[in-house]
């Protein structure tokens, strides 16, 4: 699945710390098949990298960088070059989510000791499982 991660609260926190279980979780879905997308409403697709992704050591798992749309949330994909479908979400926010489908992650503000990513990792294994015994 093309799996889309929010920024801000979902993968890092406002003191700049990085969610604990984010490398482990990208490692397991990429070994998984899934391709990992990080989008951000308050950035650029080129600052997502420059300034999220490569400074924390996650571009081996990361596919591609978008600016995430903030309202028409689908019909701005293509504006802002988001070229592949988002078949699950991974944001704090619901809207993202009750848009693409995928799930509600706990708001991660600051660092402290946080393991809900692997709730998100059982709800995404649960998913792939689903879309694979669905005849096609
Ligand atoms: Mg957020």
């Amino acid at each position: 699945m093309n799996i889309f991660f929010d920024v801000d609260e979902t993968i890092l926190g406002y003191d700049g710390s990085l969610r604990p279980l984010v490398k482990q979780t990208f490692e397991s879905l990429v070994q998984e098949g899934h391709r990992i997308y990080i989008w951000s409403g308050v950035r650029t697709a080129e600052t997502v990298r420059s300034e999220v992704v490569e400074p924390y050591g996650l571009t081996a798992y990361v596919t591609a960088c978008y600016q995430k749309p903030r309202w028409d949330h689908r019909e701005l994909l293509p504006r802002l070059g988001v070229d592949v479908e988002p078949d699950f979400c991974v944001d704090d926010y619901p809207e993202i989510v009750e848009v693409f489908g995928g799930i509600l992650i706990k708001p991660y503000q600051r660092e402290r000791p946080d393991a809900d990513l692997e709730r998100v990792l059982a709800a995404i294994r649960a998913a792939t499982a689903t879309s694979q015994s669905t005849p096609i």
